[in-house]
């Protein structure tokens, strides 16, 4: 199973893919991903902001994982 950066969040433009055998093994994998790569993204927020976007973005992530394999 995979899934592409890309289809997260477009404009970031950006070629990862994430891949794994199961939906949480993508998931995590994607995950640790923004966290090294796109932790700009997180910049100025608050940590219940940060929180908030965390848990939309597994989300996110385990439903795209779900429709694209
Ligand atoms: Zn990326």
């Amino acid at each position: 199973m995979k899934l592409e950066c890309n289809a997260v969040v477009p404009d970031l433009g950006c070629d990862y893919v994430a891949s794994g055998d199961t939906v949480d093994a993508v998931h995590d994998d994607m995950m640790a991903h923004g966290g090294q790569v796109h932790s700009d993204l997180m910049d100025g927020m608050s940590e219940a902001e940060m929180a908030r976007a965390g848990q939309e973005m597994s989300e996110r992530i385990k439903e795209l994982v779900r429709a694209n394999n």
